[in-house]
């Protein structure tokens, strides 16, 4: 994905301490050029291979060498795979991520098994994401050619605070997984987590990272530290809900296309903090009781969510959902099928709604 303007590290610092209000008001405008307001992409994470990773990022509880309550597991079965994606669909999830504790993927039996689990979910006609660590420009393009679309490789923070976080690899080896990927023909995921004692410079910094690939990731995942009991971030406080709505809408503003995804710590938000960040730009939530191994609310507590803001699951992504906007500036979305939805209406009721508001328009704009 093309990155369309050159942003130094003071212009984003500027949008991000812009004043709250008009942070959001300005990335919710930039969301609706690119993206449908009402649409939220629904995500199911699958945790294949669970624990015993060799690695050492301080916020994850899969690393072998942390003393964590987590359930370690080898690869999962294909069969159970494609019943979690299966029962996920029917819950409104049109996107798998698979995620696998390796510090890199290793060609042979394990890596075989992935791939015949990718060709499963594609067929299910599911968006599908897989995070197994390090990948060659090979691996990436036999991941491609078995149906993935995406490809998750967080840079994490800033280049400089990268250290703090992960020592048993560089950030450089992060850059070089990604480009990686983007020799293949799979889209890039790669976004970051705050609240792990990093600046907002280091913020700031991320959002860099991502500018200096050499195209900008289609979907950037920006996630909330949960402190997990044994890592080395357990003491760390639960960041505020104001800061994921800044880091949100800033990444809203600077990479305008891709789809920013509200990702792990919704525990530790309100529905209203979610509502905020999903005005300032972010269009895709996990699902699920369990983010790998960080509790996530609910799936009836989502649903729930969503009718009470209007929003309506994603059925597929489309890559850029084309959204015309009037002359009055009030978005007018071009797919006719899209459904409006207010809380406590039925669809029906909606529709009508709809066609009075376009009746209402026009005769307003003949008495004009
Ligand atoms: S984040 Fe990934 S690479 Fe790092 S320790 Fe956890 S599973 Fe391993």
């Amino acid at each position: 994905m093309e990155n369309n303007k050159t942003w130094t590290k003071e212009e984003i610092l500027n949008i991000y301490n812009k004043p709250l209000m008009e942070l959001i008001f300005d990335a919710a405008q930039v969301h609706r050029l690119h993206h449908d307001p009402l649409k939220i992409q629904v995500s199911k994470l699958i945790s294949i291979k669970t624990g015993g990773c060799p690695e050492d990022c301080g916020y994850c509880p899969q690393a072998a060498r942390y003393h964590t309550n987590i359930e370690k597991n080898d690869l999962m079965p294909l069969n159970e795979v494609l019943a979690k994606a299966e029962a996920a669909k029917n819950t409104g999830s049109s996107r798998v991520c698979m995620g696998a504790a390796w510090r890199n993927v290793q060609d042979g039996k394990d890596f075989d098994q992935v791939i015949e689990m990718v060709k499963g979910l594609s067929a299910m006609n599911m968006e599908v994401c897989c995070t197994l660590g390090m990948v060659t420009e090979n691996q990436a393009t036999r991941l491609a050619e078995a149906g993935l679309h995406y490809y998750n490789h967080n840079i994490d923070t800033s280049e400089e605070y990268y250290k703090e976080v992960i020592s048993t690899r560089g950030f450089n080896d992060r850059i070089k997984t990604l480009e990686n990927v983007r020799k293949s023909s799979l889209k890039v995921c790669s976004g970051g987590i705050i609240g792990m004692g990093e600046t907002v410079n280091d913020r700031i910094g991320m959002l860099m990272g991502l500018l200096k690939l050499s195209e900008a990731p289609e979907s950037i995942p920006i996630n909330a530290l949960v402190p997990v009991e044994g890592t080395p971030m357990e003491e760390q406080e639960i960041v505020p809900i104001w800061d994921v709505v800044r880091m949100i809408a800033t990444t809203r503003i600077v990479f305008p296309k891709s789809t920013v995804r509200l990702s792990a710590g919704r525990m530790q938000m309100s529905k209203e903090g979610q509502a905020l960040c999903f005005m300032a730009g972010a269009s895709s939530i996990f699902a699920g009781d369990k983010l790998l191994t960080t509790p996530n609310p609910g799936d009836n507590e989502d649903m729930q969510l969503f009718n009470l803001l209007g929003l309506t699951p994603t059925e597929k992504m489309k890559d850029e959902t084309k959204v015309k906007i009037r002359k009055d500036n009030l978005p007018l979305i071009a797919d006719e099928k899209i459904k409006w939805s207010r809380p406590g209406h039925s669809i029906e009721k909606n529709l009508k709604a709809a066609e009075k508001a376009k009746t209402i328009r026009k005769t307003a704009k003949e008495n004009n």
